[in-house]
């Protein structure tokens, strides 16, 4: 029975599933290679609690309780104890698998181990683990106190019995586990990366401005966010990796990112997270930057 998570990496998707591993009664151990991140996560996990308890979704008590059940590590030997660790570092394969070559042999042979990867092979990454049988992707959407969904990847080595352990886990945590094969991106990520990536394009070619393309897609289609919009709220770079693996790992020309999309990560304009996207963040509110 999986009762304590360490968790690598504490941006916004590591802070995220310390939030409802905690409120779900695990233990947490949440570790990063920046100081401040671990700073920033304990800081809007502990926002993000008290706005559930203003809506009266969640108790003070659960409130309080959850704050006491997270800890901060100052490395990978704090996780040993660990009976499940998920990895949510940057979208990077390399560093990914650098991360996982810290860890070999070093936490129990029980232990299962998950990667939040939107987009790259679970297979691959597994393959650079100490335990490929004990491995799988733990796909969280963003932001994970909300969304009801996690996408869970099989490795070509996967076994049952870790699948079944991770489901449960997944249901315990009190969100919903959806299925999907170990091709670019899964499920999710394949059909909303290539809208996002055709948003861009249209902005690019002039079709229509930043305020333009939302405006369209929300009222035009219905959707609660626009594409720009959600662009910087998953972070641009994040955004370009995945259209990435899309494009190499399928080998099809129509998943090319946008080359404006590059040059906002270029810039270090990666959305939300930075202050500045297709929006800019600095002011009261959001205002375009096309
Ligand atoms: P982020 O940039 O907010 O956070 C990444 C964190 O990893 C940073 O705090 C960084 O300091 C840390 N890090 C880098 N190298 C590290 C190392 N060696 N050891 C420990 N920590 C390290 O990114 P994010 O949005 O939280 O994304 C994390 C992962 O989750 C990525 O794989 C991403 O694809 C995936 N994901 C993102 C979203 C999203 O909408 N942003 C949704 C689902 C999954």
């Amino acid at each position: 029975m999986i009762k304590t998570i360490g968790i690598i990496g504490a941006g916004q998707m590591g802070n995220g599933i310390a939030h409802v591993a905690a409120i779900n009664d695990f233990d947490v151990t949440i570790i990063d290679v920046n100081e401040e991140k671990i700073r920033n996560a304990f800081s809007s996990i502990e926002r993000n609690l008290d706005r559930q308890v203003q809506k009266g979704l969640l108790s003070e008590d659960t409130k309080s309780n959850a704050i006491e059940k997270i800890k901060s590590g100052n490395g990978v030997n704090d996780l040993k104890h660990c009976d499940l660790v998920i990895e949510a570092a940057a979208e990077n394969e390399p560093l990914k698998k650098e991360i996982f070559n810290s860890l070999h042999g070093l936490l129990r042979p029980e232990a299962i181990l998950c990667t939040n990867t939107s987009s790259i092979s679970v297979t691959r990454l597994a393959a650079s683990t100490d335990r490929p049988n004990k491995f799988m992707g733990m796909h969280f959407m963003n932001p994970v106190p909300l969304m009801e969904l996690v996408e869970l990847v099989r490795g070509i080595a996967t076994d049952t019995e870790t699948y079944e352990t991770i489901r449960d886990v997944t249901i315990r945590m009190g969100k919903t586990p959806a299925m999907a094969e170990d091709f670019p991106a899964f499920i999710v990520n394949r059909i909303l990366l290539p809208m996002i990536n055709e948003a861009i394009y249209a902005l690019y070619e002039g079709v229509g401005n930043v305020e333009a393309i939302d405006t369209s897609m929300k009222l035009g289609a219905h959707h609660p966010m626009g594409p720009l919009q959600l662009a910087d709220f998953i972070g641009l770079d994040t955004c370009h990796a995945i259209m990435h693996v899309l494009y190499e790992g399928l080998a099809d020309s129509k998943y090319r990112p946008c080359p404006l999309l590059a040059k906002y990560v270029e810039a270090g304009w990666l959305g939300r997270k930075t202050g500045k996207g297709f929006y800019d963040y600095s002011g009261e509110k959001p205002i375009p930057t096309r």
